[in-house]
């Protein structure tokens, strides 16, 4: 069978080498770093940096397609692994998503509203921004920020010194401050034959900066709902996707606001697991793969929990729910802020 190689051997390529194996396909992992949780189930692991342009070009001959669990690898690394095989999604889903900048500015030329926002490559650039923009309002560095990583919020322009000494000399992007009622998701995918199927919007809840909870159904309008689906799917065919793409959304009273997207599966999806047939990541492998797209209908109703660091001692119990399905990324060692591992109950 054909083997897809993975970029990234964390939980979310772990997930994806389990959903390719029951395909019928093989997986290749190329992972930097010691005991990533996908070599438990992965065919193949490769262990080295992304400057190892030999690991690289044989990684990439080793493989019939790759794929990504995350959007940070660098542009050089890519541009061997493109000399042997195809990357989906494909390289503009990378260069739009890798850089808040350009990723703000792509969503703003396709008419998608987004939250005002400055380029902010050093101090009086943000002194400027603040003038524009206003508080509150959240610094960002442009690229490797996740978890709520690299932001730092100004409540006033007297935090402008010490916001700007958080990005530790990094380009930044300046936000305004979205007053949100609540966060909600989209998770879609595209075919190379260019059909979509969307999930149905999950509501998202951060703790710490980190995605806790995840409730299917999000509360929104049939009108916001719909507006939903059709943001996902005019960021998909923009980018000529294949794959599965999520994308943030912040819910306020005059509309769907656009956060950020990212061009993989996404933890906000983890609930489709246990809520729908053909969950995320077997329906990213089956557009990798060229294979009808599953529907993305959903038959629970379900909250999806993250285990961060220690909650996932409280795993003996969790097991003893009726209607919650444990996911473990098998990861040895716990720590702060790590994620170890998710429930989805199904709650309806
Ligand atoms: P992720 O782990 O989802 O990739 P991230 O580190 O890339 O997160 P963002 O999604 O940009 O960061 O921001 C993290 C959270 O901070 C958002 O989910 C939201 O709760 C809050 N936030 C971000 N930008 C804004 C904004 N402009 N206005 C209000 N709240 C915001
Ligand atoms: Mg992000
Ligand atoms: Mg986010």
């Amino acid at each position: 069978g054909a083997t897809i190689g993975i970029l990234g051997g964390g939980q979310l390529g772990r997930m994806l080498s389990v959903a390719a194996a029951r395909l019928g396909f093989k997986t290749h992992v190329f992972e930097p770093g010691g005991e990533p949780p996908a070599a438990q189930v992965a065919h193949r692991l490769t262990t080295a940096p992304y400057t190892d342009a030999d690991a690289l070009a044989r990684f990439a001959q080793s493989v019939d397609i790759v794929t990504y669990e995350f959007e940070n690898i660098p542009t050089s690394a890519l541009n061997i692994i493109e000399k042997y095989v195809q990357i989906r999604p494909g390289r503009e889903a990378l260069r739009v998503s890798q850089d808040r900048l350009s990723e703000k500015q792509f969503l703003q030329n396709l008419g998608l509203t987004v939250a005002p926002f400055a380029d902010v490559p050093d101090h009086d650039a943000l002194e400027k921004a603040v003038e524009t923009i206003g508080t509150p309002g959240i610094l960002k560095t442009r690229r490797f920020g996740y978890d709520g990583k690299g932001q730092a919020r100004l409540k006033t322009p007297q935090d402008i010194a010490p916001a700007w000494a958080d990005m530790a000399g990094q380009p930044a992007i300046l936000e305004g401050f979205v007053e949100f009622t609540h966060e909600v998701s989209v998770i879609a995918a595209r075919s190379p034959q260019g059909d979509i199927a969307c999930f149905d919007p999950g509501e998202n809840v951060h703790r710490d900066g980190i995605l806790h909870t995840t409730k299917v159904p999000a509360r929104l309008n049939a009108s916001m709902r719909t507006d939903a689906v059709l943001i996902a799917a005019k960021i998909l065919n923009a980018l000529e996707y294949v794959g599965v793409l999520g994308v943030e959304l912040f819910v306020t009273r005059a509309g769907l606001i656009v956060n950020e997207i990212a061009p993989r599966v996404h933890n906000s999806g983890h609930w489709t697991q246990n809520g729908c047939t053909v969950d995320q990541f077997e329906q990213h492998i089956r557009a990798l793969a060229g294979w009808p797209l599953g529907n993305g209908s959903r038959y629970a109703d379900v909250i999806m929990e993250n285990l961060i660091g220690a909650d996932v001692k409280q795993v003996a119990d969790l097991a003893k729910e009726p209607n919650c399905a444990v996911h473990l990324y098998g990861k040895s060692e716990t720590k702060p802020g790590r994620k170890m591992g998710h429930v989805n109950r199904i709650v309806k």
